[in-house]
């Protein structure tokens, strides 16, 4: 498959992405996207990028060959070690990127939307490292469930604002950060983060998170001697997934397996925008989302908070349609399973969002013996081991 230019000029993916916003947002994207283009030629800011990447959040990342998974499954499986970074998880890659970009472009007030939290903690991370005013929103309801990254967000000096509209979730904290975008558009940066929104914002996010994939590619050639046939990934918005994939897009022989959220499995209440959604626009961008069929959002539902989104990115759209990758679903407690699995075998216990990438290698050991794989293991499991109890 040739490379073609992702996305094009206009911020398509195929027929996917774009720029669905209110006017007065038009100004601000282009000057996002140039102020991009610059920073992403400029020397100093990639060494400086590179230096708070290795020495703040750990990389490079290890390339760790899961030996009695490997055993149990009948393959060789290689974990990319996301979770052992800063904060837990691969969220870190963005937020150091974007908040770095925040100031190259001399903005002062960094605004977010938050779900679970996670991401909310790593803006907040990189929001107080850097010095900057930072405002996170939340769904009411989401505050009353994660206490512990409201209380995380509050210590690192973030201030979490309560959306009290909709459902009181993700959504609801998305349009919000962007009315507030469109009021304070000089001054406020939008952190976004996962491959998701209008353009240039897929764009950026995957850039940043494709250090994951460059350093995989160069340690799996160096530990086997050749590429892996399978890249596995769990997909929420598409970030850690995009990181891994993207650096191996040409090499059509390294096939990618994108794991959606499956909830719990009863009729349609899930979160796997791909697998089983339609054509739509949420948030800036045209691609596949859970809708009814008057159009209306479905509330979702997965065991991983980090999942649990009614979109997905439009470059995995655009995968899906041209068949670059594959997408499958795991249900919750499939997940859980992955989530055992990992950590009775190897010591490593996942977050919930990767144990869904885990529990597919077995469906994958049933293709073939002895497959070379690479799992990115997007984040560590302490977040999720209240919920795993309540599972018990
Ligand atoms: C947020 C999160 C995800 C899902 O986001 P993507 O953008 O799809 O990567 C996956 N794993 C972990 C650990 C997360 O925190």
């Amino acid at each position: 498959m040739k490379k073609p230019q992702l996305p094009d000029k206009r911020g398509y993916f195929g027929e996917f992405g774009g720029k669905f916003v209110p006017e007065t947002l038009i100004c601000a994207l282009e000057e996002l996207e140039c102020a991009y283009r610059e920073a992403k030629k400029d020397k100093r800011f990639k060494k400086k990028l590179k230096g708070y990447l290795s020495e703040y959040a750990g990389r490079p990342t290890p390339l760790y060959f899961a030996r009695n998974l490997s055993q149990f499954l009948g393959m060789n499986i290689y974990l990319k070690r996301e979770d052992l970074l800063h904060t837990g998880a691969h969220k870190i890659n963005n937020t150091l990127g974007q908040i770095l970009l925040a100031k190259f472009m001399g903005k002062r007030r960094i605004i977010a939307e938050t779900g679970a939290g996670q991401h909310g903690v790593a803006v907040a991370t990189v929001a107080t490292l850097f010095g900057l005013k930072c405002d996170i929103y939340m769904g009411a309801e989401d505050i009353d469930r994660q206490k512990m990254n409201v209380f995380r967000m509050q210590v690192l000096g973030a201030r979490v604002i309560p959306v009290e509209s909709g459902t009181k979730t993700l959504k609801d904290a998305c349009s919000e950060a962007i009315r507030d975008w469109v009021t304070n558009v000089r001054g406020t940066y939008y952190l976004l983060g996962s491959t998701v929104g209008p353009h240039p914002y897929p764009l950026i996010v995957r850039d940043f998170q494709s250090v994951i994939g460059r350093e995989a590619k160069r340690q799996i050639l160096k530990m086997e001697g050749k590429l892996p046939d399978y890249l596995v990934a769990c997909v929420g918005g598409g970030s850690n997934s995009l990181g891994l994939f993207y650096p191996f897009f040409k090499q059509t022989e390294v096939k990618f397996i994108g794991v959606e959220a499956g909830g719990y499995g009863l009729g349609d209440y899930n979160a796997a925008s791909l697998s089983c959604g339609g054509i739509g626009v949420l948030h800036g961008a045209k691609s596949y989302l859970l809708q009814d069929n008057g159009g209306q959002i479905k509330n979702t539902h997965s065991i991983a908070a980090g999942l649990d989104y009614p979109g997905v990115g439009p470059e995995h759209a655009f995968y899906k349609s041209s068949g670059r990758a594959q997408y499958v679903v795991v249900k919750d407690k499939q997940a859980l399973e992955g989530f055992k699995l990992l950590s009775k075998l190897e010591g490593i216990i996942p977050a919930l969002e990767p144990a869904h990438a885990i529990y597919y290698l077995k469906k994958l050991a049933k293709k073939a013996k002895g497959l070379l794989v690479v799992v990115c293991l997007s984040g560590r499991g302490d977040k999720d081991l209240n919920i795993i109890q309540k599972y018990k």
